[in-house]
């Protein structure tokens, strides 16, 4: 049966490995798990990037961030909305994440953007600790660090986002309005597992001790030698697991009334996230890298994928997928003749004609920065920047940094959490793998040369005209 539209719930810094249906051992995601088990359900997903710019940019428009701006506005792009809006659907996003908000370009070929934000004050104080905080970790590691817990423990007696029952609740008075008639493209990002793990969402009461806790995790980031005890460890991660437990539980009540509104059997209902977070697996905590060098593991980069609705007569698929597929995906999914688009996108679809299509031995590409000190929104990253790219192709994985040509060789079948380096052993593996990946970027260097003409004709155009 045809379905009527199709809802992306995607959750910021989930990483797939504390999801039930991913293996995890502690009972945290009920709801979402419940949903995995009557899906499709990837077991091995990759982000294209191991934070949020790189990766939602890559779901939107099907490619890799570096060929074009993919760690900026994509102003010039084709999107998953665009091309359905072309084709008849209605188009929403719900966001309460700056980095997917409209002055991006995420507002194009969408009829409805709803971008729930904290108030403009608190925004201002919060990019304002941030540029202090930026100018003094390029001076003294142990001064940002003290800086840095203060300033946290200031501005984390309340979440910096809207919390997600809010913004499902949200959606679905907007699916509620919509017409039966109507076909529908809907992405929810939701926020709550993201960096400060608070549960409250007001100034009072609220929990020194969580506070604290967040802040010694941010001093963490950026001055590696800063002190975590592995109680603090246990403690943040508990934390992580109880704001997991809580969109989980708002999940679950979305889909309870998207049941009762006749609306669950008529959807594509994807559950994905944009990157994880890291737990010192590797020596850092989040997702900036140890001092905001960036990482590549797959603490980061595994993601999880769970497509519900489709008619297929697998249930779990383990080959390797990219998030950049999502975008092909859907389009496949309603009978989109997608060819046009398909030269401009690097994914393919996951399912074609109602059976799953993987193809193992392609290789899948994660992309950032090597260094992500100067993260914030206005940041310029494009193919100029010292990169890290990874590489992971059947059960390899290959990570090459450019700023310390650092390289690594994982086989993720028997390592899977990627500890024992195996570049000097298995020199013809990796350097196959680095011709594949220097090759690619061959390719995304030609596409972002190409789409840098393409801005600078633009700019050129317009000065004549506003000359005239
Ligand atoms: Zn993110």
């Amino acid at each position: 049966m045809q379905k009527r539209g199709v809802i992306i719930i995607s959750i910021d810094s989930l990483r797939a490995d504390h999801l039930g249906c991913y293996g995890y051992e502690l009972q945290v995601s009920p709801n979402i798990d419940r949903i995995a088990w009557n899906s499709l359900v990837f077991k091995s997903a990759f982000s294209a990037g191991p934070y949020t710019k790189p990766s939602i940019n890559a779901i939107f428009t099907s490619t890799y961030p570096f060929n074009f701006e993919g760690f900026g506005s994509i102003i010039l792009k084709e999107t998953i909305a665009s091309i359905l809006k072309k084709h008849g659907f209605t188009t929403a996003i719900f966001s309460t994440n700056p980095l997917l908000s409209p002055i991006f370009g995420y507002a194009r070929g969408v009829d409805y953007f709803f971008y729930l934000s904290d108030s403009q004050r608190r925004l201002r104080f919060r990019q304002s600790i941030s540029e202090i905080v930026k100018s003094l970790a390029k001076k003294n590691k142990t001064i940002v660090s003290t800086f840095v817990l203060l300033a946290s423990i200031l501005k984390w007696t309340r979440l910096p986002y809207v919390e997600c029952g809010r913004v499902l609740s949200l959606a679905l008075s907007f699916l509620r309005r919509l017409s039966r008639q109507k076909k529908f493209f809907v992405w929810i990002h939701l926020m709550d597992t993201h960096m400060p793990f608070i549960m409250q969402d007001r100034y009072l009461p609220f929990n020194i001790q969580e506070v604290i806790l967040n802040a010694k995790y941010q001093a963490k980031i950026f001055n590696s030698k800063f002190p975590i005890t592995q109680r603090d460890l246990h403690q943040l991660t508990s934390l992580y697991d109880k704001k997991i437990q809580y969109v989980d539980k708002k999940i679950g009540e979305f889909c309870d009334e998207l049941d009762e509104l006749r609306l669950l059997d008529e959807v594509y209902l994807i559950i994905t996230s944009d990157h994880g977070e890291e737990f010192l697996e590797h020596g850092a905590l989040g997702h900036l890298g140890v001092e905001c060098k960036t990482h590549m593991y797959n603490e980061l980069i595994k993601v999880p994928l769970i497509i519900f609705g489709v008619d297929t007569s697998e249930r779990v698929v383990n080959e390797n997928a990219s998030l950049i597929d999502l975008g092909p995906t859907i389009l496949s999914l309603f009978s989109i003749p997608y060819g046009k688009y398909l030269r401009k996108m690097d994914g393919r679809s996951l399912i074609i004609n109602s059976t799953v299509s993987l193809m193992n031995k392609r290789a899948i590409f994660s992309e950032a920065d090597s260094i992500n000190l100067d993260s914030g929104f206005k940041r310029v990253i494009d193919f100029r920047s010292k990169k890290i790219i990874s590489i992971i192709k059947e059960h390899w994985k290959y990570i090459y940094n450019e700023e310390d040509k650092s390289v690594q060789l994982f086989y993720l079948k028997r390592d899977p959490s990627e500890k024992e380096n195996l570049i000097y052993e298995e020199r013809e593996i990796a350097d196959a793998l680095h011709k594949e990946l220097l090759l690619h970027l061959r390719r995304e260097e030609k596409k972002w040369k190409l789409a840098q003409r393409i801005i600078n004709m633009r700019k050129n155009m317009l000065k004549i005209k506003n000359k005239n």
